[in-house]
């Protein structure tokens, strides 16, 4: 194998990306269309996607951003993408499962339907898209899923419960995948973020006290950018990445490490 510096980039992909009109997203689809891949975009708001779209052709003008407005969340709208897709004609060789969310209670407190929304919304969702994926990215031969999971898959945080166990599940569906879909030609992996600067995180980071307790958690003491995360993902959907399947690669600041 050569050290060609093709390795290091993602010309010729073209990569599909939930929860990318903002946040980790967007971000994700910056990076992978800086690399040469052709983003395809899906978020709930017709209208950012548009916005985005049109920033995106601006700042690279090689690339091809397409978008699709759907809740992932929806198994209709899940097909609607892949029929979207069949209808655009295009080897698709990437997946970013990035959209996400959350229903921020404590255990006592969460009523019927939040567990199974939260993990229908982070779990089921990617799952499901993950299949419908499958057969393009198998007819590629060198494929990539990366999975965007969370510290809160991995060990408690504040959180709550239905987010911890949604994530975690996303966290051991990539093991799984990776190791039944190597022979396909699809490598699976996660990335685990801790908290990031985003809308998201924007109003608990608002609260001095609660930031300062987050970066006293944290060995690098401060909060990551999307662009962070969004370079790991880069990274582990490259052909550099070739021999990588089944990790969740945390991107934490050291978080996960810092025990007492
Ligand atoms: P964000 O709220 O800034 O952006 C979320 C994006 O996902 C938006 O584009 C939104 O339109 C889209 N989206 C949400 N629900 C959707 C749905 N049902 N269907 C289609 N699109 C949907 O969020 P973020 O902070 O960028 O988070 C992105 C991912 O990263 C999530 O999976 C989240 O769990 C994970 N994460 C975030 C952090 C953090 O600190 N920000 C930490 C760990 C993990």
């Amino acid at each position: 194998m050569n050290a060609s510096p093709g390795r290091w980039r993602l010309d010729g992909q073209t990569c599909l990306i939930t929860g990318a009109s903002r946040g980790i997203g967007l971000a994700c689809a910056r990076e992978l269309a800086a690399l040469g891949a052709q983003p395809l975009l899906v978020a709930r708001d017709e209208a950012e996607l548009q916005s985005v779209c049109d920033e995106l052709r601006e700042e690279f003008p090689d690339s091809e951003p397409r978008s699709f407005s759907g809740d992932v969340g929806d198994a209709e709208d899940r097909l609607a993408i892949f029929d979207w897709i069949a209808d655009l004609d295009v080897p698709l060789s990437l997946l970013v499962n990035n959209a996400g969310g959350n229903i921020r209670k404590a255990t006592l407190d969460c009523e019927p339907g939040d567990i199974e929304d939260v993990l229908r919304l982070n779990s089921v969702a990617a799952f499901d898209l993950c299949r419908l994926a499958h057969p393009r990215l198998a007819q590629h031969g060198n494929a990539a899923i990366v999975n965007v999971g969370s510290v809160s898959g991995a060990t408690h945080v504040r959180t709550g419960v239905a987010y911890g166990m949604s994530k975690a599940a996303l966290h051991q569906m990539t093991t799984n995948l990776a190791c039944e879909w190597a022979e396909d030609g699809i490598r699976v992996n996660a990335v685990a973020p801790w908290y990031i600067r985003t809308r998201r995180t924007d109003e608990a980071l608002s609260d001095p006290d609660y930031l300062e307790e987050v970066l006293d958690r944290t060995p690098m003491a401060r909060i990551g950018e999307p662009e962070e995360v969004a370079a790991a993902v880069a990274f582990l959907c490259m052909p550099a990445a070739s021999y990588v399947t089944g990790q969740v690669l945390a991107v934490d600041g050291g978080f996960l490490h810092f025990g007492f």
